[in-house]
């Protein structure tokens, strides 16, 4: 059984988020400035990754794409570019996908309504609310893990917050507590309160929290019990062989599938599972190289959502004449000095630093 708050209690306790966001907002460049694009592009980098590493990103990317219509016409490696060490890269293309249909559908400017915005490539329904409530003042509330997290210690619900039950009965109580034409205080004080006072790792701080009072876990003396944890998934561990490959000052890239993890992205060429000498050798030549010298290199771990890459490498130089022939549209050669400038996943980030320093 979970509380109920009176209609009286809610309209104290958004009062409280209100008055603590007014008084204790963070500065932050979207916040400063919170032009749609801006809450936008800064909600998509926002997802997996924090704050902290965020304001620099958006800044170089705001500076890059000033507009809307200068990112719809970016071209594709520039944007990923800026977008390298970020991770999940379809967020870029999504990006890029809906500012294309907000200059052919909307103008140049960003829907205000959810159910419009929702429509757009990337955008999911936090996404919409934090835009359309912030950007525009639109009474709708943006639930993300911050707000899941401070309504089940508020609300000390047992169940499961992460099914479509509890995701349900989490947004109704926010949309029962929301203030009229305060969406965009409310909105950003509750997701402050989730950042850096009802934390997500580690002892929430309950004695600074301007809604402790209506806290039913902080009142049961027992916060991190809740929300009530997922069972974690076991990441799959894939074994791969990374091949530094040389000729002539250069270095092999290639592109990844369009498709799956990763897609369309560059890479250093890889084998699944771990191979000798011998079979790289082996694997060489059937693709028309020949070895010249052969040596192992270095070793990484690179973790995604559900999968783990352990990586081993060989760092290989082929022969010139072989290497002419072979090349195709997937492959490229890099001079080793210019590998900076291409954009190349975190999980080569070891292998990279290889090519650029190493003898
Ligand atoms: S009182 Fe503690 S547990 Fe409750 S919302 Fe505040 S920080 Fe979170």
């Amino acid at each position: 059984m979970i509380k109920k708050f009176t209609k009286k209690e809610k309209e104290q306790l958004a009062k409280q988020v209100i008055v603590y966001y007014d008084k204790q907002s963070r500065s932050l460049p979207w916040r400063d400035n919170p032009t749609p694009y801006y809450v936008w592009v800064s909600e998509i980098m926002l997802q997996q990754t924090r704050v902290k590493t965020v304001i620099d990103y958006f800044n170089r990317f705001i500076a890059a794409f000033p507009t809307i219509a200068d990112l719809a016409e970016a071209n594709e490696d520039i944007l990923l570019k800026q977008w390298e060490g970020l991770g999940y890269y379809s967020r870029a293309r999504n990006l890029q996908k809906a500012a294309k249909i907000i200059v052919e559908k909307w103008e140049g400017c960003l829907p205000q309504e959810k159910d419009d915005l929702i429509t757009l490539p990337g955008i999911g329904d936090y996404t919409a609310g934090a835009i359309s409530s912030i950007a525009y003042g639109k009474d709708e509330v943006a639930v993300d893990g911050n707000f899941i997290r401070v309504a089940s210690r508020l609300l000390a619900f047992n169940g499961n917050v992460w099914n479509a039950e509890g995701k349900h009965l989490i947004s109704d109580f926010w949309k029962s507590v929301l203030p009229k034409n305060q969406a965009s205080a409310f909105n950003q004080g509750v997701m402050d309160i989730g950042a850096t006072i009802c934390l997500p790792n580690g002892e929430p701080h309950c004695k600074c929290c301007p809604i402790s009072k209506y806290c039913q876990s902080f009142q049961q003396g027992n916060p991190l019990h809740y929300p009530v944890k997922k069972r974690k998934k076991k990441r799959t561990i894939q074994k791969k062989t990374v091949l530094l490959l040389y000729w002539n000052n250069q270095v092999m890239i290639r592109k990844r599938p369009k498709k799956g993890l990763l897609g369309g992205l560059l890479e250093f060429p890889m084998i699944d599972g771990y191979v000798n000498k011998d079979e790289v050798i082996t694997w060489l030549k059937k693709r028309g190289y020949e070895v010249i010298r052969i040596k192992k290199g270095e070793q990484s771990k690179h973790i995604f959502s559900h999968i783990e890459w352990h990586m081993t490498s060989w760092e290989v130089e082929v022969n010139s004449f072989t290497v002419s022939e072979r090349i195709d549209n997937a492959e490229q050669w890099v001079e080793r000095g210019r590998i900076s400038e291409i954009t190349l996943p975190t999980a080569f980030k070891v292998f990279r630093k290889r090519v650029e320093c190493g003898k």
